[in-house]
């Protein structure tokens, strides 16, 4: 069985030193459970009889990132060091400010253990430190439920082509997961130069950063792993029986809501995907979400590297010619990005859910489509339209800046789907109005969901 090993990656050529510590940097998998990276880490250490340091690295001028979202990622990270002083292990947060830091962390390191990584600054970060570094550098696939190179080497086309895809290797992956005892948990000694680097007080930190808008979503989202798992026990115990039937339903809360918790880390993707399925629900549509539809999600940011510069990068040719061909059409409404961003359009609908993901850090799935089809519609350009919608969704969403965030606003505008009938404005892009909302769904009881929001 293939399973565990091929999640692991030696990113440089280096051969192993004689370090007196084995070290994991923690980055995009913020957690102890159901990580394959930290366990790799502590077999490593415990191979080696050495004591394990694991890092984080906080970068106060990460691209995008706004008060609320660091508030809900400390909130994991303040639990996870409460859970290392439990589990005595050495585990320190440090300002990031350039990669000599890492260099200096690991000067007295043997190896180097790490999550592998998908978005394009990411993976740029861990390049770069691979480069640097004088001791061998492994990222261990964890985020994902299959090996993203495992599922496809290249670039799918739909949920349909990659679907079939994980269906044939997924079993191989679906396999519990303890956290492993690390034996030797000798307190690692760092220099009082690199001791001067830790952040002692997370919540005095954060007071410390300069933030234009200080929006705290907490009231909604609490962050961390505990959040998570009574998310996920919640979600499992009175929701996954009527996921199907209701989940598109905007005035109810059907979905398991585990999408900023995913994005952090803070809880593993696989451990959702088997408390689905060892309950005794049924679990399909679910799983189809989790694992088919997000790590398209992740297919398409690992192969396609342009896959935040454009429509002409992103889009298959049938809708991108077909968008171009209809961008002088008339508009019968058009917003400005701060309209949009004020909720200040026509449209009831619209501006609730606007106002639902400014305030709560995350809109209803189905409003999310309608949102981003809407935004198109709106703005003459429909390379405009999606800046408009990639930055209001990364600007507000917990879940922002995800590979999720790119596949979700580019599907708006034509991305892994299919042609429709051919229209205004949208061309052969599906559409989506205000009247179909109507139709289908209790828009007044959403409207008073989100008006009583505060
Ligand atoms: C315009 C637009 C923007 C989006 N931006 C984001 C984003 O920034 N971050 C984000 O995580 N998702 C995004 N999505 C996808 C989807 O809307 C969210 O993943 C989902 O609403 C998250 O809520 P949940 O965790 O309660 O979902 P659930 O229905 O409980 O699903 C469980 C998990 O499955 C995955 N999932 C669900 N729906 C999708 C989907 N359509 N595509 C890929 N994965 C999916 C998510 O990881 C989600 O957490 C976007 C969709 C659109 C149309």
């Amino acid at each position: 069985m293939k399973t565990n090993e091929s999640r692991i990656e030696k990113i440089n050529e280096v051969d192993l030193n004689n370090g007196n510590f084995t070290a994991y940097w923690m980055q995009s998998a913020q957690r102890f459970n159901y990580n394959h990276a930290f366990n790799y880490a502590v077999s490593r250490a415990n191979y080696l009889n050495q004591p394990l340091l694991i890092f984080f690295l906080v970068d106060k001028n990460y691209p995008e990132a706004k008060y609320g979202q660091f508030e809900f990622m400390f909130a994991g990270l303040k639990e996870l060091k409460q859970q290392a002083e439990k589990l005595n292990l050495n585990f320190h947060i440090f300002e990031y400010n350039s990669l000599d830091l890492i260099s200096d962390i690991l000067r007295d390191a043997s190896i180097l253990v790490s999550e592998k990584v998908y978005l394009k600054n990411l993976r740029r970060w861990k390049n770069n430190a691979a480069e640097l570094l004088e001791i061998p550098f492994y990222t261990v696939e964890t985020n994902l439920i299959c090996p993203v190179e495992e599922v496809s080497d290249k670039e799918e086309y739909a949920a349909y082509t990659i679907r079939k895809k994980i269906n044939k290797i997924k079993d191989q992956y679906l396999n519990d997961l303890a956290i492993l005892e690390l034996k030797n948990k000798r307190e690692i000694k760092l220099t009082k130069e690199i001791n001067n680097k830790i952040i002692k007080n997370l919540d005095n930190y954060l007071k410390n950063i300069e933030f234009e808008d200080k929006r705290s979503f907490k009231k909604f989202f609490a962050g961390g792993y505990k959040a998570a798992e009574k998310k996920l026990n919640d979600f499992i115990e009175n929701k996954l029986q009527d996921y199907d039937e209701k989940r598109n339903l905007p005035h109810l809360d059907y979905q398991s809501d585990l999408s900023p918790y995913l994005h952090f880390g803070q809880i593993s993707p696989l451990q959702a995907a088997l408390a689905a399925i060892n309950s005794p629900e049924d679990e399909a549509g679910f799983i189809e979400e989790l694992l088919v539809r997000r790590e398209l999600s992740y297919n398409f940011i690992y192969y396609n590297e342009n896959y935040d510069k454009g429509l002409k990068e992103i889009l298959p040719d049938w809708a991108y010619t077909t968008l171009k061909e209809h961008a002088s059409d008339q508009r019968n409404f058009q917003y400005s990005y701060q309209e949009f961003d004020n909720y200040n359009t026509h449209d009831k609908y619209w501006n609730a859910a606007q106002k639902e993901l400014k305030l709560t850090g995350k809109m209803h799935n189905y409003m999310r489509m309608y949102w981003g089809k809407k935004i198109l519609e709106w703005v003459d350009d429909p390379e405009e339209a999606y800046r408009i919608a990639l930055k209001l969704n990364n600007e507000y969403a917990l879940d922002g800046r995800d590979a999720n965030s790119y596949a979700g606003v580019s599907w708006c505008f034509g991305k892994h789907d299919r042609a429709w009938k051919e229209r205004k404005i949208f061309g052969k892009v599906r559409y989506m109005n205000s009247n179909g909302l109507e139709r289908k769904f209790d828009m007044d009881k959403y409207l008073e969901k989100v008006k009583n929001l505060n």
